[in-house]
């Protein structure tokens, strides 16, 4: 699919077409679309003008963030899709072979929300996930899309194709009425895609009924628009309506926090990116930055201690760096567990404690959140150290374990037991 306009709310920021961009030749404009077919592409201008550097391409790190890369597809894939555009094949012709390629793409179009959908009196509560005890995610409707698309990212499905909205929740009383049954979950998170895609009244429909549950005490919004539209905080239409929400949501006791996803330095490096972390914290949210790690956009030591140092600067909290989890185009993106350990640490011992907020490398897999905290050797044999930050159930929060030292391993269902023993989390 491809679509190189921004979010149709912001209408003045359409791209005319990929024509437009002089700085790509002819045969990157052919690749951009070849794999725009398969995988979603949205970009804006913002974007295109001032955090891409245009002589940079291909390797500068916001294009390879945003833009789509033949290397993403299997070269055999690639190439038949290439030629098909070449040949100008009808739109059908295209979207066959793009489906066919898609299927084979992990994760699968079908199926990856579903997990963690809790019940209540017997019937699924539409639009939520219920992992952790402490924590809801609401995936509002509106919400669904965000302001550009990261090439990475792992909720692709959710933009191509059909839709699978039934995830995502139009009715904000049956969340409600599950938060009422669940006084122990005091931590609600709007995400998405991205909710701040959402008009300030929209998102207000969701927001203010949350404010009369006395047991949910802090809101958190995942969004990344902080990075790829500060303008929603400066000068879109309803940008100070969004701040008084987000004053209300202070002024009734509660911790509001904006869970940003920054991904590299350049992202705050604008006047106008700055300027809505300064009027965001100026409502008294606070801002807690995340990101995963990934290949050719911010593997490197360097470029997360400038981005922290940068956070740290800005008034804004590193939380974590999270390692990529299993994408369509993973073999792409993939950092092993090994690489991301040192990349990280090499990174906190460039900055100060008040930088080293930033746990990582996570990952978020189906037992909760593991971190990998090192290598030790046990009797010559070299291990990697791990612990849960977060887990599906409470009684291995903060659990340390070992697992056998492997270069390649990427997540942890790729990693082994030591010899003789056994992962405690999983039933034996
Ligand atoms: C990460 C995550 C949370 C929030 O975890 P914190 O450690 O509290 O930030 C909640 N639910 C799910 C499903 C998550 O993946
Ligand atoms: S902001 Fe998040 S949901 Fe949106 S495209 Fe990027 S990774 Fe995906």
């Amino acid at each position: 699919m491809f679509e190189d306009t921004s979010h149709p709310a912001e209408g003045r920021t359409l791209l005319p077409s990929l024509q437009a961009i002089d700085a790509l030749s002819a045969e990157q404009r052919l690749e951009v679309q070849a794999v725009a077919q398969v995988l979603p592409f949205r970009v804006n201008r913002y974007i295109v003008d001032e955090l891409i550097d245009w002589d940079r391409i291909p390797d500068d790190p916001i294009f390879r963030l945003c833009f789509p890369h033949r290397d993403m597809l299997d070269p055999d894939d690639f190439r038949t899709i290439r030629d098909l555009l070449v040949a100008g094949a009808t739109k059908q012709q295209l979207q066959e072979c793009a489906q066919g390629i898609r299927a084979r793409l992990n994760p699968h179009p079908a199926g990856q929300t579903t997990q963690n959908v809790p019940t209540l009196d017997g019937e699924a509560v539409p639009g939520v996930q219920h992992k952790y005890r402490e924590t809801v995610l609401v995936f509002p409707s509106a919400g669904q899309t965000c302001h550009a698309y990261c090439s990475y990212c792992f909720r692709w499905p959710q933009f191509v194709g059909d839709r699978d909205l039934r995830f995502a929740t139009r009715r904000i009383d049956p969340v409600l009425a599950y938060l009422r049954s669940k006084p122990e979950v005091s931590d609600v998170l709007l995400t998405g895609g991205d909710p701040l895609v959402m008009k300030t009244r929209v998102l207000a429909r969701t927001l203010l009924p949350m404010l009369d549950l006395p047991s949910v005490q802090t809101i958190r919004i995942g969004t990344k628009s902080v990075a790829w539209w500060p303008q929603r905080f400066v000068e879109d239409d309803d940008a100070d309506d969004l701040l008084r929400l987000f004053e209300k949501v202070i002024a009734s006791g509660r911790h509001l926090a904006l869970m940003a996803h920054y991904s590299h330095p350049r992202e705050l490096s604008t006047p106008i990116a700055q300027r809505a972390i300064e009027r965001i914290r100026g409502t008294g949210a606070v801002i807690r930055c995340q990101a995963p790690l990934v290949r050719h956009v911010n593997a490197d030591s360097d470029t997360w201690a400038e981005l922290w140092r940068r956070q740290v600067a800005l008034g804004v909290v590193p939380y974590y760096m999270f390692v990529e989890r299993d994408t369509g185009p993973r073999h792409y993106f993939e950092v092993p567990l090994a690489e991301a350990l040192c990349i990280y640490t090499g990174a906190v011992s460039q900055v100060s404690g008040l930088a080293r907020t930033a746990r990582g490398p996570v990952m978020s897999c189906t037992p909760g959140k593991a971190q990998v905290l090192g290598t030790m050797d046990v009797a010559g044999e070299k291990r990697f150290l791990l612990r849960f930050l977060q887990a599906r159930d409470p009684k291995w929060i903060n659990h340390v374990f070992t697992a056998r030292y492997d270069e390649k391993a990427a997540w942890l269902d790729h990693l082994r037991p030591c010899e003789g023993e056994r992962f405690e989390f999983e039933a034996p």
